[in-house]
């Protein structure tokens, strides 16, 4: 590898964005900036996140079930703040309903809160009927190179491949 060159490869330059979860006994609130979820199977192993690599994965092996979620970035008009919000299987058929609707999720405003108090409790997702109405969004950051990152992952797997596919082409869809 060239060690010069101009400017940092990609990966090191995309600006990094803080997961958002949600928390018991707190609403989370935003507009949705992506078209869609970028998802991924995944585990908690050894003190970090990381990709299901299955059919080599050291989790899997140990027999530790990999986990769904998906991701989309949320921004806050109020404080122009934006962060991935993680989300689970339970959101979807909200997240599809909206889809279904308006052909995307960009513009969608969202409220997250848990269904108690416990820190894993089912999250319980509500989508307005009307998309945010302005046009001045910030544009949709790269999901899937800020989860790349954030997971220390090189791996492209088929599913995210797709996903971002999809969001390459249909960016404002
Ligand atoms: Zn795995």
């Amino acid at each position: 590898m060239n060690p010069w060159t101009n400017r940092p490869d990609a990966r090191d330059t995309t600006p990094t964005m803080q997961i958002l979860r949600a928390r018991p006994a707190t609403t989370t609130a935003g507009v949705l900036l992506s078209p869609d979820l970028t998802g991924a199977y995944t585990h908690y192993w050894r003190g970090r996140t990381r990709i299901c690599e299955n059919p080599n994965c050291d989790p899997c092996n140990a027999h530790h079930k990999p986990r769904w979620y998906g991701y989309a970035a949320l921004w806050s008009p109020n404080s122009n703040a934006v962060a991935l919000l993680e989300l689970t299987p339970a959101c979807l058929p909200q997240i599809d309903a909206h889809i279904q609707r308006h052909n995307t999720l960009r513009l969608a405003q969202i409220r997250l809160r848990r269904a108690n108090n416990k820190p894993n409790s089912r999250l319980i997702l509500q989508i307005d009927l009307h998309p945010y109405p302005s046009g001045n969004a910030p544009p949709n950051p790269d999901v899937h190179a800020t989860l790349e990152r954030l997971w220390e992952c090189t791996i492209v797997h088929p599913a995210l491949e797709i996903s971002r596919l999809a969001l390459n082409n249909g960016s404002d869809r």
